[in-house]
């Protein structure tokens, strides 16, 4: 009989888990610490001015010196977007396919920390060390080239990680996924698996991305002489792709719009993933020389972003391109979840301006379906499953998924975020929590704005301002100028004096009052401004806006 193995291993996500995006999960083993992707959100509606959500780091700063590397699945930006803001506390060795790491490496160099850091590219079926872990990276499908599982080993065990995953037989860059590491991993014994969720509530299979290129060639050949402007994620490099393939095949330059776009496409066409004739790319200021029927736009914006190029366009902003009649824009993307209004807005835009808009039919997920994770888990043959990657919903979904193909329900774990999952063959338990608060981050701030700032945010959004300025004289309150009442996204002044002219006077009543009462001390007197006037704006108009009083003294 084999010996039993008392060893045991923590996971601990700091995010991912009951969310979208934000992906990282750390493993603990001993004295070493390996951390699998580290991406970024975007930021909720409620978090107004907020440019992205990134992970909250401090459990890998307190124990920095076990950190052995980050270990990247794929360059998604929910998977590495947070990389360049950690890195500068956390500088460890970053590990990943060659795509992904030339992405990262745009990043490094926007932040000015290429020479900082370390970047070391693998491939699939390599194994790499990482104090205690052995890291082996296995081939895998998903809506970006190069995407990558895990297999973690330490001596408690293997992990899997699948990472973002769905199985693509006929993948347009590289090949199938490597089911057969699967199986042999499975037959060797795997302690937990860790797979996708995203779309775990939906049935069957998700569709080769190759089906995307046929729906192209139909379109380009039916629109044939007129203008033609195709938006998806910049990411999706094999879409970008497809397009290129359409293009070449019906004679069009390309034309790419939108930063990210185009930082994508440069790198994924330098390192190879991306191919291109020769002289097919054009710069947009030479859009004039070509007939409509002979060029195809890229662009981004297919999630209705209201800065990116296609809305630009749509709203008649963009500085080149503005969207006429007769032009088709093909929407290569399915409005991500809170989306749906901003592309709706986009896809109006573009109607008015006379496009025809084409937004079915060239788009599958890079989602495994219900019966592609049956399919990986029956032979991953795993001892314990954790759902990674989605909301509370789907996780849920999938842990059924799990108990159906005969996992016991102890052996499934759901967890939060923080949440230290200690697990052998023995069996797992959540062992500890992990304060991991996400980080806002506002330009160049990082996480100096927190719930107090965004309550603030959230309630000039909703009620406005009121600013009331006023002079007076030092050591007495009698008003040398003022009081001035300045209101922004309150009320319309010019249609409201009478509501300014009121405020006004309630401001000297109190002052007086003040006065009278030997009220001294500006924050006792701001604060009587500022509560006299909240009573009488409420009880004339019902509204409660921020007031902003502004006292300054003179001899
Ligand atoms: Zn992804
Ligand atoms: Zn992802």
């Amino acid at each position: 009989m084999k010996k039993t193995n008392n060893e045991k291993l923590k996971i601990i996500p700091l995010g991912g888990m009951n969310q979208v995006g934000m992906n990282i999960t750390l493993f603990q083993y001993k004295d070493d610490i390996v951390v699998v992707d580290c991406g970024i959100a975007f930021p909720g509606e409620e978090m107004l001015g907020i440019d992205l959500v990134i992970p909250d780091a401090s459990y890998l700063k307190m124990h920095l010196k076990k950190v052995r590397g980050f270990v990247i699945t794929h360059g998604h930006e929910d998977h590495i977007g947070a990389l360049p803001y950690i890195l500068k506390d956390v500088n460890v060795p970053v590990y990943g396919s060659r795509l992904a790491i030339g992405l990262v490496e745009n990043k490094l160099k926007e932040h000015g920390m290429m020479g900082s850091t370390t970047r070391k590219s693998v491939s699939a079926g390599q194994k790499v060390k990482l104090g205690q872990f052995n890291i082996e990276f296995i081939r895998t499908n998903h809506s970006i080239a190069d995407a990558f599982a895990l297999a973690i080993t330490t001596p408690a065990g293997t992990i899997i990680h699948t990472g973002d995953f769905k199985i693509d037989y006929t993948p347009i860059h590289g090949r199938a996924i490597d089911l057969s590491r699967f199986a042999e991993l499975g037959r060797q014994g795997v302690l937990a698996l860790m797979a996708d969720s995203t779309n775990a509530e939906r049935k069957g299979y998700t569709m080769s991305e190759s089906t995307v290129g046929k729906s192209f060639d139909m379109i380009f050949e039916e629109k044939k002489g007129r203008r033609l402007i195709v938006a998806t994620f910049a990411s999706n490099v094999d879409r970008v792709q497809q397009i290129v393939n359409a293009a070449k095949h019906y004679r069009r330059k390309v034309i790419v719009q939108g930063r990210s776009m185009v930082n994508v496409v440069g790198t994924a066409s330098e390192l190879g993933y991306l191919k291109m004739p020769k002289n097919m790319l054009t710069e947009i200021g030479d859009i004039g020389k070509y007939k409509d029927g002979q060029v195809v736009l890229v662009t981004t914006g297919s999630q209705g972003e209201p800065m990116a190029a296609l809305s630009r366009m749509a709203a008649g902003t963009h500085r080149f391109i503005s969207i006429q009649e007769g032009d088709v824009v093909i929407l290569s993307s399915k409005p991500i979840p809170g989306n749906e209004k901003y592309v709706s807005k986009v896809i109006n835009d573009l109607y008015r301006r006379g496009a025809e808009v084409i937004y079915e039919d060239t788009h599958v997920s890079g989602h495994a379906h219900q019966e592609e994770l049956k399919l990986l888990h029956t032979l991953v043959k795993p001892q314990h499953f954790i759902p990674v990657h989605g909301e509370y919903r789907h996780l849920k979904k999938h842990a059924e998924l799990a108990e159906n193909l005969g996992l016991k329900k102890q052996n499934i774990f759901i967890l939060d975020n923080g949440d230290a999952l200690e697990i052998g063959q023995s069996g797992g338990a959540i062992v500890d929590k992990i304060a991991c608060q996400p980080l806002l981050v506002d330009g160049l701030g990082v996480g100096d704005v927190g719930n107090v700032v965004l309550r603030d945010r959230q309630k000039l959004s909703q009620d406005g301002l009121i600013i009331v300025v006023v002079t007076i004289k030092k050591g007495t309150l009698e008003i040398v100028s003022g009081p001035d009442v300045v209101s922004r996204g309150f009320v319309y002044v010019r249609e409201s004096s009478d509501v300014m002219d009121d405020a006004q006077k309630v401001v000297v009543k109190t002052l007086e009052k003040c006065q009278e009462k030997n009220i001294r001390g500006w924050a006792k007197i701001k604060n009587e401004v500022r509560q006299s006037l909240r009573e009488h704006l409420w009880q004339t108009m019902k509204r409660n806006p921020m007031i902003l009083p502004v006292i300054m003294e003179v001899d």
